[in-house]
């Protein structure tokens, strides 16, 4: 059953064998399996569950209802990076592109190498990865949904040398709405909130929704339960708190989050907890053609490609509600509303990076996280280096003009000799406008305790029944999409849990 703000506005005392802190992509597939294997489950997520109605192309007012600080939370350190996370049933599934791929292998060689974590190189986590995908339905985009935009892309990287396909995505009957970011009003985006939360009720599970964890309870070495406060979803107002007992606390409220409410209840894992973060960095390329493209039509993100020049390195084709796109890549005044009228005309391409990147995540006062990153120039160079074929592969296919939007680069890129500007070497991480969206790696799985304070099986060192399942325990960066991986692991560590076949 889902609880809404009315039912739970007054507060609430529960008793359950198993608690589950956020219902996003890891904490739906935890909720699933420990419902299936019989515990008596509840899920605590802090945002409600989405109105249909606010479903529109209203990008900012969805963000500031749905989203993590209103979709304005920063990374520090080296720049100032917007990182967006859902607050709502469902989590980051419901406002993200719904690309599905699977952990590279040498990924998991690494991870499994560097953290000594055996599992990611056993079957169990493929079978793992094809539960994952069967239950979401992830099938590439069809060709029919692409729009001229999608197409455009990928063309431009086949003009780059780059082969490109249709990515795979969990989304069932796909409209070409581009509407991903703001949920999917035609409800064909496979979001957990329609995919394994369903199950996770059919077996019994209760979903409270509108209740922000503050604290894990302790007795001893034993965490005992959860306790929160109700927050009524549109003014944010505390109205009551509340609490759930149970001998299992599985923390899935992301990678900002989890750390926070570790740190905030006095676990820190020998200094281990919020210690290392990691992200992938980006730039992108608007392609504005003299063919009118109406951008807006089109799977959000249909198409992409995995560098097979550098490791870890991603292409894809991108679109976002307009008034963000214009607002993030255009310029001010006349020169503003110049580019508003090309946006008809535009195609964009990102590259999406696993650099050498690191920082940590704190807690502040107020509860929310505080992080940095910081990004040695090396790696700033390296994503120039990959979107440079971007932009001559835009050239190619005709556009009149190229925007990387990138500081003290010349505004607007006509011709392939213009392009050596992304390379020169002077373009620093602060003068680019990336958003980092995939970010891991806050509470590290270890075998060994000094280099993270999560074991191999996601419990959390020196306190029994506590684990946690989300990307905070990724040992680095995923190098591709971080879904898939997120509910893969989540699935195999909570199946293990629940005593369940792997
Ligand atoms: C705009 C955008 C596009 C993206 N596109 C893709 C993509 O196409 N493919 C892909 O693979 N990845 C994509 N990602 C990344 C992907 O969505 C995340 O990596 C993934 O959802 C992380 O899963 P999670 O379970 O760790 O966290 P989340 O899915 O973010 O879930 C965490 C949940 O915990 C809740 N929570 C947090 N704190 C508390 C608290 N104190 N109490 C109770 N609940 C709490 C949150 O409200 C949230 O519902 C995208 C992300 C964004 C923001
Ligand atoms: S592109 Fe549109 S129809 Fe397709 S999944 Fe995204 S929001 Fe839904």
């Amino acid at each position: 059953m889902i609880e809404r703000f009315d039912s739970v506005r007054q507060g609430y005392a529960l008793e359950a064998d198993a608690v589950v802190v956020g219902s996003g992509a890891a904490g739906a597939v935890a909720a699933a399996n420990l419902a299936e294997a019989g515990l008596r489950t509840v899920v605590v997520e802090a945002g409600p569950p989405v109105d249909p109605s606010d479903m529109s192309r209203d990008g900012p007012r969805f963000m500031a209802r749905y989203y993590w600080e209103g979709g304005l939370r920063m990374l520090t350190g080296s720049a100032p990076i917007p990182t967006m996370q859902g607050r709502c049933l469902g989590g980051s599934t419901v406002v993200n592109s719904a690309i599905m791929l699977p952990l590279p292998r040498w990924v998991r060689e690494e991870w499994a190498a560097e953290e000594g974590l055996p599992w990611l190189l056993e079957p169990a986590l493929d079978r793992a990865f094809e539960r994952v995908f069967a239950r979401c339905k992830v099938a590439p985009t069809p060709m029919t949904v692409m729009g001229r935009r999608n197409e455009l892309a990928l063309e431009a990287l086949a003009a780059a040398g780059i082969p490109a396909g249709p990515l795979p995505r969990a989304v069932e009957g796909c409209e070409g709405a581009a509407d991903c970011i703001t949920g999917c009003a035609g409800g064909r985006k496979q979001s957990v909130d329609r995919s394994y939360l369903p199950h996770a009720l059919r077996d019994g599970a209760r979903v409270m929704t509108c209740s922000e964890v503050d604290g894990i309870l302790t007795e001893g070495a034993r965490a005992t339960g959860v306790t929160g406060w109700v927050v009524d979803p549109v003014t944010r107002e505390r109205t009551a708190r509340f609490s759930v007992r149970a001998p299992k606390v599985i923390l899935a409220a992301g990678v900002m989050a989890s750390p926070v409410l570790l740190l905030r209840s006095g676990i820190r894992g020998g200094g281990r907890v919020g210690a290392t973060l990691y992200a992938h960095i980006g730039a992108g390329a608007m392609g504005v053609m003299e063919e009118v493209v109406d951008p807006w039509i089109g799977a959000t993100q249909g198409v992409g490609a995995i560098s097979a020049e550098i490791r870890g390195m991603k292409y894809e084709s991108l679109w976002a509600a307009t008034n963000l796109i214009a607002a993030r890549w255009g310029a001010l005044g006349a020169r503003f509303y110049d580019q508003l009228q090309d946006l008809r005309h535009a195609t964009v391409v990102v590259v999406v990076y696993r650099g050498a990147v690191h920082g940590r995540v704190r807690a502040r006062r107020n509860g929310l996280p505080a992080m940095k990153l910081t990004i040695p120039q090396s790696e700033i160079d390296t994503t120039m280096r990959g979107l440079r074929p971007a932009v001559e592969g835009l050239l190619a296919v005709g556009a009149r003009y190229v925007t990387t939007s990138i500081h003290g680069l010349p505004k607007t890129i006509r011709s392939p000799a213009e392009v050596d500007a992304l390379v020169s070497g002077r373009v620093r991480a602060r003068d680019i406008p990336m958003t980092a969206n995939h970010v891991f790696g806050s509470c590290r799985m270890s075998a060994d305790p000094r280099r993270g304070p999560v074991d191999p099986e996601g419990r959390v060192r020196g306190v029994d029944g506590l684990w946690v399942v989300d990307t905070s325990v990724f040992p680095s960066g995923s190098a591709v999409n971080p879904q898939a991986t997120c509910m893969a692991v989540s699935d195999l560590l909570t199946r293990r849990i629940g005593g369940l076949t792997t």
